[in-house]
C-alpha cells in the first residue's frame, strides 16, 4: 500500500468510531470500556415492571388515586416497623419486602386495618396465586388465599397490568412510575430541598397534555433509573417472575394473516414482460459488444475472464429481473450481493490486473475444481453405492480442467480468493471502496445469518405481555421492493459500460438496462394499482 492510500485509510478510520477503543478487529463503545460491573443498564419492561405489577395491578383495580392513597398507607406501617433505619425506603419495589425481619413482619400485620386489608389482598393476592415466589405474598391474609379461587383467566388482570406497561412512557406506566417516585419522597428516600414540597402525584393525570406533566414524567423516568442503578440489593424476583409467566401462560403469535409481499395474487404480466425484454436486449448487446472488442486469440485470458463475468452479471440481473420472487429479502440481497463481488473483481481486474493476474484468477478456479476431483478420489477408493456415479463424475471434471490446462500442471490454491487478496482490498485498490462499505459489506449479514439479518426477517416477537418480547421463529413481513430489481440491473449496467471501456475504447451504455429502468416504475405501479 502506498504512503498516501494508508494515510486515506487511517484518516477514514477517524471519521468513524472515533470514540471506540480499539481492542484487535473489535471496536469497543465508551461505555462498555468501564470495568466489569461498574456499569449496570436497566430495562423498564424486564427489569421495573415485575418489582412495580403489584402498584400497577393496584391502580388498574382501585384507580390511580386510591391506589396512590393506599400504597402509602401501607408504606407508612412498613417503615413504623422497620429497625434498621438504612432500610426505610418508600418500599415500592416487591423485593424491598424481603428485608422485613419476621418479628417485623409480624408486628405489621396487625397494623393493617379492614380497609387497607380489602384493597390490598385482591391485588397482592392475585398475584401470589400464579407466583408463589412473590416476595410481597406474606402481606395476604391466609383467609383470602384459601376462600378465593382463581382459574387461569384471573391471570388475564395481570397480563392487562403488564400490557398497558410495557411502553415505559404510557400513561399507565407513568402513573406508575410516579406512584413508586413518590412512595419514595414520602418516605425520605428521596429528599427535596428545605422548604421545598414534594410535587402532587396527581399531577400525573393531565399527562402528556400539560407541560408541567411532562416534566414530572422525565424527571422522575430519570431518577427511578438513577435509583435502580445504586440499588443494593438484588433480589432472584424478576427472573423468577418471568421464568413462572412463561410456565403458566402460552406463547402468543403474531396473526396468521403473515403477507408474502406484493406477486401473490397479482397479475405479473407487465413485470414479466420488460424482464424478459431486458434479458433478450442484454443478450443481443452483449454479443455486438464482443463483436467490436478487440481480441487476442493468442493470449485471450485477458477477454474470457471479462467476457465471463459481465456474462455472469448479465445472467444475474436477467434471472431477477423476470422473478419478482425474488425481490424480497434475504434472497434478493443474496443474489445482489453476488453482482457486486462480481462488479468489484471486474473493477479491479480492468483498472488494476497485469496479465498474470488474468491467468492467476483461471488458474485459482481450475484449481478449486482438482481439488474437488482430489477428494472424489479419495472418497471413491472405499466400496459405496454411488461408486460408479462418483467415479464418471471423475473422468469428466479431469477432462473438463485437462481441456484447458493439463491437471499436473496447476497448482491449488487453498488460500481465500483468486488474486490472494480479500475483495476489500481489491475494492480499495480499484477506487470502488464504497461499494464494498455501503453495499457489499452491509449485505453479508443475509449471507451469513447474522443477528442483524436474522432478527428482521426470521423472528417475530412473542405477544404475551409476561414473556418479555422473546422471539419466535416466525416468518415476518417481508415487503416485495423493485429497488431489488433496479439494484441488479445498475449493476449490470455498471459492469457493462466499464467493459465496454476497456474492450473498445469508448464508454457505450447498455440501452437493455436504460430501457428496463425507464419501463419499471410503470409496470410496478400498474400492479399496485390492481385490486387485491
Ligand atoms: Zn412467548
Amino acid at each position: 500500500m502506498t504512503k498516501k492510500k494508508k494515510k486515506q485509510r487511517s484518516k477514514s478510520r477517524v471519521e468513524i468510531l472515533q470514540n471506540h477503543k480499539r481492542v484487535g478487529k473489535k471496536f469497543i463503545p465508551p461505555l462498555l470500556q468501564y470495568p466489569e460491573g461498574k456499569i449496570s443498564l436497566v430495562n423498564w419492561y424486564r427489569d421495573f415492571l415485575p418489582e412495580f405489577l403489584w402498584i400497577a395491578l393496584l391502580c388498574d383495580q382501585q384507580g390511580y388515586r386510591a391506589a396512590v392513597d393506599n400504597a402509602v398507607k401501607l408504606s407508612d406501617i412498613v417503615n413504623s416497623v422497620v429497625r434498621d433505619t438504612k432500610q426505610k425506603c418508600g418500599f415500592c419495589s416487591a423485593s424491598d419486602y424481603l428485608s422485613i425481619s419476621s418479628d417485623e413482619r409480624a408486628e405489621l400485620i396487625p397494623k393493617i386495618d379492614h380497609g387497607l386489608r380489602t384493597v390490598l389482598d385482591p391485588c397482592l393476592g392475585t398475584i401470589l396465586k400464579f407466583y408463589p415466589d412473590f416476595p410481597m405474598g406474606w402481606l395476604v391474609s391466609g383467609k383470602w388465599m384459601s376462600e378465593t379461587s382463581m382459574g387461569l383467566e384471573g391471570l388475564e388482570g395481570i397480563k392487562n397490568a403488564v400490557r398497558t406497561r410495557t411502553d415505559r412512557f404510557s400513561k399507565p406506566a407513568m402513573e406508575c412510575q410516579v406512584l413508586a417516585w413518590f412512595m419514595d419522597c414520602k418516605s425520605g428516600k428521596i429528599k427535596f430541598p428545605a422548604g421545598m414540597d414534594i410535587p402532587d402525584p396527581n399531577l400525573i393525570s393531565e399527562y402528556p397534555e400539560t407541560d408541567r406533566s411532562r416534566a414530572m414524567a422525565a424527571r422522575v423516568r430519570a431518577l427511578l433509573k438513577a435509583f435502580a442503578g445504586m440499588r443494593e440489593q438484588k433480589s432472584d424476583w424478576v427472573s423468577s417472575f418471568w421464568r413462572q409467566s412463561f410456565e403458566i401462560s402460552p406463547c402468543e403469535y403474531p396473526s396468521e394473516d403473515i403477507v408474502h409481499g406484493l406477486p401473490e395474487a397479482k397479475d405479473l404480466t407487465g413485470i414479466l414482460e420488460i424482464g424478459a425484454q431486458f434479458s433478450s436486449e442484454g443478450r443481443t448487446e452483449l454479443r455486438d459488444l464482443w463483436n467490436k472488442a478487440r481480441i487476442d486469440p493468442y493470449e485471450p485470458a485477458r477477454t474470457n475472464v471479462v467476457a465471463g463475468l459481465l456474462a455472469r452479471s448479465l445472467q444475474f440481473a436477467s434471472d431477477i429481473a423476470q422473478n419478482p420472487y425474488l425481490w424480497r429479502m434475504p434472497i434478493g440481497a443474496i443474489l445482489i450481493r453476488c453482482m457486486v463481488e462480481t462488479e468489484i473483481r471486474l473493477q479491479w481486474l480492468i483498472k488494476c490486473g497485469k496479465k498474470e493476474d488474468f491467468k492467476e484468477y483461471i488458474d485459482f478456479g481450475l484449481g478449486q475444481e482438482k481439488l474437488l476431483v482430489e477428494h472424489y478420489k479419495r472418497i471413491s477408493q472405499s466400496d459405496r453405492p454411488d461408486q460408479q456415479m462418483i467415479l464418471d463424475d471423475i473422468e469428466q471434471r479431469e477432462a473438463w480442467i485437462n481441456s484447458q490446462l493439463y491437471s499436473f500442471l496447476l497448482p491449488v490454491d487453498i488460500g481465500g480468493g483468486a488474486q490472494g487478496k480479500d475483495l476489500r482490498t481489491l475494492a480499495e485498490e480499484a477506487d470502488v471502496l464504497d461499494l464494498h462499505r455501503l453495499v457489499y459489506s452491509p449485505l453479508s449479514s443475509y449471507i451469513h445469518g447474522h443477528w442483524n439479518a436474522i432478527a428482521r426477517l426470521n423472528l417475530s416477537r412473542c405477544l404475551n405481555p409476561l414473556h418479555g418480547g422473546h422471539y419466535l421463529p416466525e416468518l415476518p413481513q417481508r415487503p416485495t421492493s423493485f429497488s431489488c430489481a433496479l439494484d441488479a440491473v445498475n449493476s449490470y449496467a455498471n459492469c457493462y459500460e466499464l467493459v465496454s471501456m476497456a474492450l473498445t475504447g469508448a464508454i457505450v451504455e447498455s440501452q437493455a438496462a436504460l430501457n428496463y429502468i425507464k419501463d419499471l416504475g410503470p409496470a410496478f405501479e400498474a400492479i399496485l394499482e390492481q385490486a387485491d
